[in-house]
């Protein structure tokens, strides 16, 4: 049993589909539950400015695939969603971040656990809290205290 979080964003091609579909996908993977989903949020983008609004959301699951089989089954989905890398915080079909995989603490490049902007987009921590208000981010605190120290931004819940 765990407890994993993971994020979905997408602002390209019908962005709310593109999350459903998302949803959908993940709880097609062999060995993943879906515990429990977000509202869906959406958020004016950040960096580049001129680009669809974000449609975002988090889910929780419960899963026995380690952290890196998740990443590369994850990475899959998002390659069949359409997702070109072209411009680091630019538009994209479907991007799907693992941000907490029960306590685990990972540094690496290829995956890094707290996902390391998590504790700052509220985009991401909004969605996070609708399912657990209680959790502990590790080497961040707790997400209520985090939140209430970010500067607030233009979220609507649809
Ligand atoms: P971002 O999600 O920050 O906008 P990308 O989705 O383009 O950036 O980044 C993709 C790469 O980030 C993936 O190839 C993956 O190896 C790496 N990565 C590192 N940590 C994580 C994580 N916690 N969740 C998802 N991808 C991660
Ligand atoms: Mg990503």
């Amino acid at each position: 049993m765990s407890n994993i979080f993971i994020a979905l964003g997408s602002n390209l091609g019908n962005p709310k589909e593109q999350v459903k579909k998302g949803i959908l996908s993940i709880k097609k993977i062999v060995g993943v539950k879906i515990l429990n989903e977000s509202n869906l949020y959406e958020t004016p983008p950040v960096g580049i400015l001129n680009q669809p609004n974000f449609i975002n959301a988090v889910i929780k699951i419960d899963s026995d695939l380690g952290p890196y089989e998740l990443l590369n089954k994850l990475l899959i989905i998002e390659s069949v969603a359409g997702r070109i890398r072209i411009d680091k915080n630019g538009p994209r079909t479907l991007d799907l971040d693992i941000l907490l995989y029960d306590s685990l603490v990972l540094n690496e490049k290829k995956l890094t656990i707290p996902h390391p902007r998590m504790h700052e987009r509220l985009f991401v921590l909004m969605p996070l809290k609708d399912i657990d208000e209680t959790i502990v981010i590790p080497t961040h605190g707790a997400i209520i205290d985090i939140i209430n120290k970010l500067v607030p931004e233009n979220i609507i819940r649809i």
